[in-house]
């Protein structure tokens, strides 16, 4: 009997969730694409691999640098040939964001979004009460709608009085 050596590094669906915590988002490096609940699914039948992934909102340019690294991780593991889907509906929201990525926001010093998206609070454009991730204080206000990207805005906590930035809720 013959054993064929190992074609892939990733054997099963569960390698490959694991191996796809490699790709960060480009703007906040600490949250993997599984963190951020980009990827929507994982097949693996025989050798086909296909990933779905929903992109995260277009005022995020980073996207397109997203789907290549997910390509180029999944070459990288031994499937040079995997379909890459993109699914736009349901569209993301920051709701997807694993509890996982929301601990590593906080640790990273990012608010992380406080409140579902299309809530009667958003409606009628009352701000939530964001919690500084530094010393969890709630007395914070926003300084600007624009943090150091489009997809946050900045805050300061008067407590600790450091300023940090809040990933916005769509
Ligand atoms: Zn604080």
């Amino acid at each position: 009997v013959v054993i064929a050596p190992a074609k892939h590094a990733c054997n099963n669906v569960e390698d490959v969730w694991q191996v796809l915590h490699d790709v960060k988002d480009p703007e906040i490096p600490v949250l993997s694409v599984v963190n951020l609940g980009i990827v929507r699914a994982v097949e693996l039948k025989g050798d086909d691999l296909e990933v779905v992934i929903t992109p995260t909102y277009s005022g995020c340019p980073a996207m397109n640098m997203i789907e290549a690294d997910v390509r180029e991780t999944l070459k990288r593991c031994g499937f040079p040939d995997a379909k890459v889907t993109t699914v736009l509906s349901p569209a993301w929201t920051t709701d997807w964001i694993t509890e996982e990525g929301r601990d590593k926001l906080r640790a990273y010093g990012i608010a992380p979004p406080e409140q579902a998206s299309g809530s009667k609070l958003a409606l009628f454009g009352v701000q939530p009460d964001i919690a500084c991730p530094r010393c969890s204080s709630t007395a914070t206000e926003m300084v600007s709608e624009f943090g150091s990207t489009a997809c946050k805005a900045l805050y300061r906590c008067n407590s600790c009085l450091e300023p940090f930035d809040y990933f916005k809720c769509i």
